[in-house]
């Protein structure tokens, strides 16, 4: 894993060769995994994510002409350029309609969004289910809240970002994701996993702390995406709604015993009843497990074994009641069991995406060859395993202007005598406007571009935004 200086300096390097200049600061957003309760979040019940220590870079740096500049590393030559104030839904399609979307939301609900370059950067792979797209908005959020024009009174609370962040993905991209993604970005804490109840949006902070217990989660990401998934995702909310209807209560949530469900005579929408009473009961068994085992005297390696076995039910629930598995993810589910995983269940939505394996640590070796192998005899991609630890929450890193050596051949503009009555020192966008002489450029940088660079910026008085 890389550590914060790099990532920050490989994001602010990433600014620099796009825009020419240093960001004014970079922002870090973690993806997520979820322990446990899938399709529970739209029938007002219970999840239980945690944010992860992969997660998405946003360097930025203020631009004085009401427009958004945005790069990608993971879409190369996909570079958007737009006009603030005429942001509006539908009007950005592809990844860039992520961040418009949040710079739309922001300013929806009341903030002086700036102009701004942004460059993205990121280690989480996209479309794996483990919410790149929102590591993607909460990074640019952040970013947009620390460049304000106006300062904001206060900070703003990050359950009302995280509502913020999933407006910009329902309204402005068009996806009807819940809550879930954002939340743990902006609110998990490292060695927790989020307690979060849908129906009233409380949240809990539940310690989660597998290496405690000799374990690790391990993500398998099944790189399978299947077209059938929004058509069948749409489906599986309409027939929790219609069982909710003839059950006569409000939301799925409020049935808090499969007996219950003997009174739907389909046969189909009980099954998908039953899955959801039973995840959300599973939930609140692994919070209580994971509580236990972090009150015990001892390691809790019996409450993880338990964590384990509900995993794996949660899994051939997915799969036998709710039907939104998929080959691969049954594959990886049966390999990691059989070389020993604790337990094993596909993640998210369905149909693609990722399986999460909680392993004995000195297991992970096996488990990993196991399901490789199982996924090579059916010549299937081959699957990417990534670690998961509980891990903190979206977050400014220490701006890493690189290590002498570090720059390789990008070429380093700045002003060596900035004028007086100038407000700010060259930032992305205000740099255009410098005069030839009073800008130059280093082809083979040295170390003393950034120190001199470092100068410079240290005299402007930002005067804008707060750090968060
Ligand atoms: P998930 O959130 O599970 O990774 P989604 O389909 O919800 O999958 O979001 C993936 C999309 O988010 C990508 O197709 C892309 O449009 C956008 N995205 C995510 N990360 C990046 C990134 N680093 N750079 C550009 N776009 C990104
Ligand atoms: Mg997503």
């Amino acid at each position: 894993m890389r550590s914060e200086a790099a990532r920050s300096a490989q994001a602010a390097e990433l600014f620099l060769a796009r825009f020419g200049a240093a960001p004014d600061g970079v922002w870090l957003a973690p993806g997520r995994a979820n322990l446990m309760g899938e399709h529970t979040d739209y029938n007002d019940g219970f999840v239980l994510p945690f944010a992860l220590s992969q997660g998405t870079t946003a360097a930025a740096g203020y631009r004085p002409d009401r427009r958004l500049v945005l790069c990608s590393r993971q879409e190369p030559g996909r570079e958007v350029e737009l006009a603030l104030d005429d942001l509006a839904p539908g009007q950005v399609t592809g990844w860039a309609a992520y961040p418009a979307g949040i710079a739309w939301a922001l300013s929806a609900a009341g903030y002086q969004v700036p102009g701004a370059c942004i460059a993205i950067d990121s280690d989480l792979p996209a479309g794996a289910g483990l919410s790149s797209s929102a590591a993607l908005e909460c990074a640019t959020a952040l970013a947009l809240l620390a460049l304000l024009a106006l300062p904001a009174p206060s900070p703003i609370p990050r359950p009302a970002l995280a509502a913020i962040a999933q407006r910009a993905e329902n309204e402005f991209v068009g996806v009807p994701s819940g809550i879930m993604d954002q939340s743990a970005s902006l609110l998990g804490q490292a060695g927790h996993a989020l307690l979060l109840d849908c129906r009233s949006l409380e949240t809990a902070q539940v310690p989660f702390d597998p290496a405690a217990a000799d374990a690790r989660l391990m993500l398998v990401n099944t790189r399978a995406k299947h077209e059938l998934s929004d058509g069948e995702y749409g489906q599986r909310r309409a027939e929790c709604e219609q069982a909710a209807r003839l059950l006569g209560v409000p939301s799925l949530r409020s049935v808090t015993d499969v007996r219950e469900l003997d009174r739907l005579a389909d046969p189909v929408l009980r099954r998908r009843a039953r899955h959801i009473v039973a995840d959300n009961q599973r939930v609140l068994e692994v919070v209580g497990l994971l509580r236990s085992a972090s009150g015990a005297g001892g390691s809790g390696a019996g409450a993880y074994r338990d964590i384990g076995r509900l995993l794996t039910a949660a899994h051939l629930s997915l799969r036998d009641d709710f039907e939104v598995s998929w080959a691969e993810a049954d594959a990886a589910v049966d390999a990691a069991l059989a070389a020993g995983a604790l337990g094993a269940r596909m993640m998210g939505g369905g149909f693609g995406g990722s399986v999460l394996a909680l392993v004995p640590r000195r297991a992970g070796g096996q488990i990993r060859e196991a399901v490789a192998e199982t996924f090579g005899r059916h010549a299937w991609t081959a699957p990417e395993f990534l670690d998961a630890v509980p891990s903190a929450s979206a977050r400014r890193l220490a701006l890493q202007l690189g290590s002498p050596g570090s720059q390789g051949g990008t070429p380093c503009r700045y002003e060596t005598k900035p004028r007086r009555s100038r407000a700010r020192l060259p930032s992305c966008g205000t740099r255009s406007t410098a005069s030839p002489r009073s800008a130059w450029t280093c082809p083979r940088p040295k170390p003393r571009c950034w120190r001199r660079w470092t100068v410079c910026r240290s005299r402007s008085a930002p005067g804008r935004g707060s750090a968060r």
